[in-house]
C-alpha cells in the first residue's frame, strides 16, 4: 500500500485555514487533520482532544524533551506543536494527512521530509483579513494587533512554498486543496520506484 501525502498548510490568522482544513477532512474520508498540541487556553466551544491537545507549557516542554514532536513552535507566546507518532501511524496507513501550521513549523517539516506538500492560503486581501481577525470576537485588542503584525511576516514566507490558494470563499479553496493532493498523488518521484505495482 502506498504512503498517505503529508500536507502542510500555512497561511496568515484569519485566512480561514481551520474552516478549509475541516470541511477538506469532512468531505474526504482519505484525508486526516493532524490535531496539534497546545499550551494556550481553550476558546469558546474548543474541545480537548478535538480542536487541540491542550496541555500545560511544563508538558509541553516535557515532551519536546522527550522528541514527541514532528516540528513545535512558539506562536504569540504559547506552544504550538505536532505530535510525530500521530501523524507517521495515519501516513503508514495510507491516510494523507493535514497539517494546519504556522510557517516555523513548515520550515523544520521542510528540512526533515522531502515528500511533504506546502501549501500557503491567502484571504481574498489584506483589507479582508483585518475584518477576519477583527470579527472574530474572541480575541483582546493586543492579540489582534499583534496577528494582524504577524500576517504581515508571515507573507514573506509564501516563497517557499508549493502552492497558494487564495480564498475567496470555502468551497472553491477546498476544490483547489482537493485538485493539489489529486497531482501529488500522480507525480513521478525521482527516487521512487513507480512501476513497481505495474509488474
Ligand atoms: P490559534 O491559536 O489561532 O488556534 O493558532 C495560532 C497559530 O498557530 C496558527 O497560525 C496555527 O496555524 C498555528 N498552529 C496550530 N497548530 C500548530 C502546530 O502544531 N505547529 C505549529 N508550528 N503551528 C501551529
Amino acid at each position: 500500500m502506498d504512503k498517505g501525502v503529508l500536507i502542510v498548510i500555512s497561511g496568515p490568522s484569519g485566512a480561514g485555514k481551520g474552516t478549509v482544513c475541516r470541511n477538506l477532512c469532512q468531505q474526504n474520508p482519505n484525508l486526516y487533520c493532524s490535531i496539534s498540541a497546545t499550551s494556550r487556553s481553550p476558546r469558546q466551544g474548543e474541545r480537548d482532544q478535538e480542536s487541540y491537545y491542550f496541555l500545560s507549557e511544563e508538558k509541553f516542554r516535557e515532551l519536546i524533551e522527550q522528541g514527541a514532536f514532528l516540528e513545535w513552535a512558539r506562536v504569540y507566546g504559547n506552544y504550538y506543536g505536532t505530535l510525530r507518532q500521530q501523524v507517521e501511524e495515519k501516513l503508514d496507513k495510507g491516510l494523507d494527512v493535514i497539517l494546519e501550521i504556522d510557517t516555523q513549523g513548515a520550515k523544520q517539516i521542510r528540512r526533515n521530509s522531502k515528500e511533504a506538500v506546502f501549501i500557503f492560503l491567502l484571504p481574498p486581501s489584506m483589507e479582508e483579513l483585518w475584518k477576519r481577525i477583527q470579527g472574530r470576537g474572541t480575541d483582546s485588542p493586543e492579540v489582534i494587533k499583534q496577528r494582524f503584525a504577524a500576517a504581515y511576516q508571515e507573507l514573506e514566507e509564501i516563497w517557499k512554498y508549493d502552492y497558494a490558494v487564495f480564498n475567496e470563499n470555502v468551497p472553491d479553496a477546498v476544490k483547489n486543496i482537493e485538485a493539489i493532493i489529486l497531482a501529488e498523488k500522480c507525480r513521478i518521484k525521482k527516487d521512487g520506484d513507480i512501476l513497481s505495482r505495474f509488474f
